[in-house]
């Protein structure tokens, strides 16, 4: 049998079958079961910020794991009070924390924190994605997501992202939440008018309502600031409520909501919980990837990287590039399916998010050598996919 006829006959058919059986990866580099190598520019979908099998990684891990691998919330250990810690310093303000496992899990207790103002109601974009949770999915836009599961919780208003108007619109002293993207990840990299956060943090203000970012997929450098509301889109904001979660753990699941000042006081004992969250050898390794980040300079490294690969990537086939640092979206006039696997074909992993949309997320730890393999492969890669089509 091939790996994908015992795949087909074991799995849950959620994802179609995958392209390839990775067996190793080390940097941006991964190989296949064959033995072929692909350079990586998907990073895990923005999750493996240091590579693969970063050594600051696997040592904090493999330390960690020897030493306590796992507590329970009845007790703690110090890497979950020093990433509390570590993570409140680099959003500059007082909190608290909360931990779990993934993305969806982050924003489901913030769904929940949310509650305990009193209010229900939430407004959020067009396009965003907030994960598949029944409240995370309550949140996020695209039909397709939600539909078969529907009716979901809550009373969701959607806004067309960017839209500072249509959200003030939408916003009233009932609502409980704003929540956004600083930069729309799955929507294919939407990046916002300068100003915009800003103009939700004032919107918020108004009406008592939280501002609640989800920095899930550009949090954690991926954008080239620690965190994306850092940029020209919502300079000098503070918001209420964060949530991270894929690139922080380096490849390690973990899932952080964050309450800034009186919102991290709003859950009382029993309120939420967690079995595996929070866990000493996740938070270890969430503290080498902060540490590793600040050492190796790799905040200024994914600014300048994703600038040489939006200078280097344009093509009479390309209709618009967006991105910040190393999160990039490429609108094609080709097919972008068509694209990915013209692009593993020549050994690079690259992730389409629509039917003309290119997603680049590479890791942090991404060598000039290898933007400049994918800028020389790129008309290649788009002449095969308009081939093939
Ligand atoms: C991926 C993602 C999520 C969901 O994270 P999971 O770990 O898959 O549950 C939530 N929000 C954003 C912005 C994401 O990109």
């Amino acid at each position: 049998m091939t790996w994908q006829q015992r795949y087909e006959s074991s799995l849950m058919n959620t994802f179609g079958t995958p392209k390839l059986l990775l067996a190793r990866g080390e940097g941006c580099h991964v190989w296949d079961s064959d033995g072929r190598e692909y350079v990586d520019f998907l990073g895990g979908i923005a999750v493996n910020s240091l590579g693969h099998a970063h050594p600051a990684v696997v040592a904090a891990v493999t330390t960690q794991l020897q030493t306590l691998g796992h507590v329970s919330n009845l007790f703690t250990s110090e890497p979950q009070i020093a990433l509390a810690e570590r993570l409140l310093a680099l959003l500059g303000a007082d909190g608290r924390v909360f931990v779990s496992n993934s993305g969806a899990e982050a924003n489901e207790a913030a769904f929940k924190l949310t509650r305990r103002t009193g209010r229900t109601h939430v407004v959020a974009a067009e396009g965003g994605f907030h994960g598949r949770t029944m409240g995370a999915l309550a949140l996020t836009s695209k039909a397709a997501y939600r539909e078969p599961f529907e009716p979901l919780p809550g009373t969701v208003t959607f806004v067309p992202y960017g839209d500072a108007a249509a959200l003030a619109a939408a916003v009233t002293d009932e609502t409980a939440a704003v929540l956004l993207e600083p930069v729309q990840g799955e929507a294919g990299v939407r990046v916002p008018p300068d100003g915009y956060l800003s103009a939700a943090r004032r919107v918020c203000d108004d009406h008592g309502a939280l501002l609640w970012l989800d920095e899930v997929q550009t949090g954690i450098g991926r954008t080239g600031t620690w965190f994306a509301h850092q940029l020209a889109s919502g300079q000098g904001v503070t918001p209420d409520i964060m949530t991270l979660a894929k690139g922080l753990g380096g490849g390690f699941p973990i899932g952080v909501t964050i309450g800034v000042g009186a919102t991290g006081a709003l859950f009382e004992p029993g309120n939420h919980g967690t079995t595996f969250g929070g866990n000493p050898v996740a938070c270890a390794a969430a503290l080498a990837v902060l540490e590793t980040i600040e050492k190796d300079g790799l905040l200024d490294s994914a600014s300048a990287l994703g600038k040489t690969l939006r200078d280097g990537l344009p093509d009479p086939r390309v209709v618009e590039i967006r991105g910040e640092g190393l999160m990039i979206g490429l609108e094609l006039s080709v097919d972008a399916p068509r694209t990915v696997s013209a692009a593993l074909d020549q050994g690079f992993v690259i992730n389409a998010t629509g039917p003309s949309t290119i997603r680049l997320l590479p890791p942090l730890v991404l060598t000039d050598a290898d933007a400049t393999a994918l800028i020389d492969a790129w008309p290649r890669i788009l002449d095969a996919a308009e081939r093939s089509s």
